[in-house]
C-alpha cells in the first residue's frame, strides 16, 4: 500500500453515518458492587460482591457461572496440563527447557479463588467448583426480565506472574490484578460461554461496577474505573493544589466506579510513578510505571504519542467513550482492559509505542465492541492489528511502501504449510499457538485490507465506522459486520465471510497465457485456489502509459469503483467462480505490452504471486 493510498484511507475516514437501531437483539446486564482488602505481605485477599442481574434474555434462568479464573495459577489445572502437552506451548508461560512454570508452583506461590458464601436474593444456593468456573444451581430460576440479587463472599490468592495477571512481574510490578474477581459467565443469543481458562480470550456481561480497594497506603493504584475520592487518596489522582490529610492506619481504600464496561482490571505498585495528560476534546491519559532510570526517558516520550494514538483511533473508527484511559506498567507483554491496558515497560521506544497502540486499538475491538473472542479471535486481534498498524505509519512516520507486508508474508507461511485451521476455531482448540498467532493477528488483519481491496476502500473505512455507531456496546458476531459491508458497499459478500473466515481454501490466481490475435491481444487468467475473488488486472505499455481491466466477480451482484484514480478501468464480464478459466481481450497489439499484473496493490492475499505477473520476453 502506498502513502498516498493511506492518505487517502484517513480522509474518507472522517465521513459521517447515521445509525440503525435493531430490534431484536438482548444482552444481559449486571451491576457489580464490590469490596475488596489485600494484604501485600501474603498477597492474599478477600471480598465481598453484591452484584444484581438483569436476565434481559427471552429465557428463564435455572443456573449462573462464574469465572475463578486465577484457579488456573495450579500445578494440574487444564492451563498447566494444556501447557505441557501443546507442541509450541508460549515461552512466558514456561522455563528455558520448556517445563510449565505453573507446574512447579508452591501452596503460597498458586493463584486461586474461591467463594465461600454465595446467596441469591437472600436464599442460599449451591454452588461448586470446577476448575475455573464455578456451577450455580440457583434457588429460584430468573424469570424472562427479572432481575435477581447475588450476594458473594470470596478469598483469593494472586498466583506469581505466570500469564497476565500476578505478583511481582519480571520488571518487578508488584500487583498486576486482571481477571481477579468471582466474574459472570455471559449468557447471550447462543447460550451460556461458560468458557474453561486455558490460554486466551475472553468474553464478559456488559454493565456498572463500583469497587472499593483497601491496601497499603504506600501503593499506587491504577486500572478501570473514575476514582470516587481522589482528594483523600492523594498518589496523584487529586486536584491539583489539593493538601492531602495524613490518614491514620497503614491502608488506604480506594473507590472506583465504571460505567458500562464488561471487565475491571487494576495494578498496584509502591514505586509507581503518576503522570497525567489530557488528551484535547478527548480523555485524561494515566501513566503509571516503575521509577525505574532504564525506562524513564521511553515513558515520557510514550505520553505524545499515546495522544496522538487515542486521536488518531478517535476520528477512523468513532469517538472513545469514556473520560479516562490508563497506560499502566504490569502484565507480562500487552494486554487490554477496560479503560485501560497492562504492558511491560522496559522495550525499546518503538516497541514500546507499538504495544500501547496495539493495547489501546482494543479499546474499540473487544472493549467497546465486545465480540466474544473465544468464538471469533480474528474479529478482536485482526481487526486490531489492521487499525493499530495504519495508527503506527501515522505517528511514527513509518515510510513503509506496504505497512502489512509482513502480515501477508506470515499468512502465506501459513497457509502453504499444512497447519492451518479455520479461522472460526474455538480460540483455546488450535493444535498450535503458532497457527492460532497467524490465524487470529494477520490473517485476521488481512480479513479487513482485502476487503478494501473487495469493496474499495472508502467502502471500507465507511463500514468499520458504521460497524462502531450500531454495535458499540454490544456483543456483535461475525454475520452483524458483514451485514454492515454488505449495506454500505451493496455488494452480496457471505461468500467472503464464509471462505475467509470458516474454511481454509486459499486465494491462487494467475496469468495462463498471453496470445497475438491480430492486432489485439488476448489474456487467458486461471483460478487455481478455490477462494473467488474479483480481479483488478493492470496493464502496462512499453510506452510508459498504463490501463487497467476489473473482472467483477459474479455472485457479489456488482462493480466496485476504479481502485486506481487517474488510471483508465475497463470493467470488463464477470467471473462466474466456477470455471477454472477465463479469457479477455486488450484492443492494442501484444508487441505493445510490457507487463500484466493481477491486483498491483497486493492486498489480495494470492498464496503464490509468481503467477500474478506476465512480463513481454
Ligand atoms: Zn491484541
Amino acid at each position: 500500500m502506498t502513502k498516498s493510498f493511506f492518505t487517502f484511507l484517513t480522509a474518507i475516514f472522517s465521513i459521517g453515518l447515521l445509525a440503525q437501531n435493531k430490534t431484536d437483539y438482548w444482552q444481559q446486564h449486571v451491576d457489580y458492587t464490590m469490596a475488596v482488602d489485600m494484604d501485600v505481605e501474603t498477597f492474599q485477599y478477600t471480598g465481598t460482591q453484591t452484584l444484581v442481574y438483569t436476565n434481559n434474555s427471552p429465557d428463564e434462568l435455572k443456573r449462573v457461572y462464574f469465572h475463578l479464573y486465577f484457579n488456573a495459577f495450579q500445578p494440574g489445572s487444564e492451563m498447566d496440563i494444556r501447557l505441557q502437552t501443546i507442541a509450541d506451548p508460549d515461552d512466558r508461560m514456561t522455563t528455558t527447557d520448556k517445563k510449565s512454570r505453573i507446574a512447579s508452583l508452591t501452596d503460597s506461590e498458586i493463584g486461586y479463588l474461591h467463594a465461600t458464601s454465595l446467596t441469591q436474593d437472600g436464599n442460599k444456593v449451591t454452588f461448586s467448583e470446577e476448575g475455573t468456573v464455578l456451577v450455580v444451581d440457583l434457588a429460584k430460576p430468573i424469570a424472562a426480565g427479572a432481575k435477581s440479587t447475588f450476594n458473594m463472599e470470596f478469598k483469593g490468592q494472586v498466583p506469581l506472574q505466570i500469564r497476565r495477571s500476578g505478583r511481582n512481574s519480571e520488571e518487578g510490578v508488584a500487583l498486576s490484578m486482571s481477571q481477579w474477581y468471582p466474574k459472570l459467565a455471559e449468557y447471550d443469543f447462543e447460550g451460556w460461554h461458560a468458557d474453561p481458562y486455558i490460554a486466551r480470550e475472553f468474553q464478559g456481561v456488559w454493565g456498572d461496577f463500583d469497587v472499593k480497594l483497601t491496601i497499603d497506603k504506600e501503593y499506587t493504584v491504577g486500572g478501570t474505573g473514575y476514582l470516587q475520592n481522589p482528594n483523600e487518596i492523594g498518589h496523584g489522582y487529586e486536584t491539583p493544589g489539593t493538601k492531602i490529610k495524613k490518614q491514620k492506619g497503614k491502608t488506604l481504600t480506594w473507590h472506583f466506579k465504571a460505567p458500562m464496561v464488561h471487565d475491571f482490571m487494576w495494578a498496584a505498585d509502591p514505586e509507581y510513578i503518576h503522570d497525567i495528560q489530557q488528551v484535547p476534546d478527548g480523555p485524561v491519559l494515566h501513566f503509571l510505571y516503575k521509577d525505574d532510570a532504564k525506562i524513564l526517558e521511553n515513558w515520557k516520550k510514550l505520553q505524545p504519542k499515546t495522544m496522538e494514538a487515542m486521536q488518531f483511533f478517535s476520528k477512523n473508527i468513532g469517538k472513545y467513550p469514556y473520560d479516562q484511559y490508563s497506560v499502566i506498567q504490569g502484565g507480562d507483554g500487552g494486554m487490554e482492559y477496560a479503560m485501560s491496558t497492562l504492558i511491560t515497560g522496559n522495550r525499546k521506544f518503538g516497541s514500546l509505542v507499538g504495544v500501547m497502540a496495539h493495547e489501546m486499538a482494543h479499546s474499540w475491538f473487544q472493549h467497546i465492541l465486545a465480540t466474544n473472542e473465544a468464538k471469533h479471535e480474528w474479529m478482536d486481534e485482526g481487526f486490531t492489528s489492521f487499525i493499530s498498524k495504519l495508527c503506527m505509519t501515522e505517528i511514527m512516520d513509518y515510510e513503509k511502501e506496504n505497512p502489512f507486508e509482513g502480515t501477508y508474508k506470515g499468512y502465506r507461511n501459513l497457509a502453504l504449510s499444512g497447519k492451518e485451521q479455520p479461522q472460526g476455531t474455538y480460540a483455546d482448540r488450535y493444535a498450535l499457538n503458532f497457527a492460532y498467532g497467524i490465524s487470529a493477528y494477520s490473517k485476521g488483519s488481512i480479513f479487513l485490507s482485502q476487503l478494501g481491496y473487495v469493496i474499495g476502500q472508502d467502502k471500507l473505512i465507511e463500514t468499520i465506522r458504521k460497524y462502531y455507531d450500531e454495535f458499540k456496546f454490544k456483543h456483535p458476531v461475525p454475520n452483524d459486520f458483514k451485514r454492515v459491508a454488505e449495506k454500505v458497499s451493496g455488494f452480496e459478500l457471505d461468500w467472503y465471510l464464509t471462505d475467509w473466515t470458516q474454511t481454509t481454501n486459499t486465494i491462487d490466481y494467475g496469468i495462463k497465457e498471453v496470445t497475438a490475435s491480430e492486432n489485439n491481444t488476448k489474456v487467458t487468467l486461471e483460478r487455481i485456489g478455490l477462494m473467488p475473488m474479483p480481479l483488478d488486472i493492470l496493464v502496462v505499455y512499453n510506452d510508459g502509459s498504463k490501463e487497467t481491466f476489473y473482472a467483477p466477480l459474479r455472485m457479489m451482484r456488482g462493480e466496485k469503483e476504479n481502485a486506481y484514480a487517474g488510471i483508465e478501468r475497463t470493467v470488463i464480464e464477470d467471473w462466474p467462480w466456477a470455471y477454472p478459466t477465463y479469457d479477455f481481450e486488450i484492443n492494442k497489439p501484444m508487441t505493445s505490452i510490457q507487463a500484466i499484473v493481477i491486483d498491483p496493490s497486493q492486498l489480495m492475499a494470492d498464496v503464490n504471486l509468481e503467477n500474478n505477473v506476465w512480463q513481454a520476453e
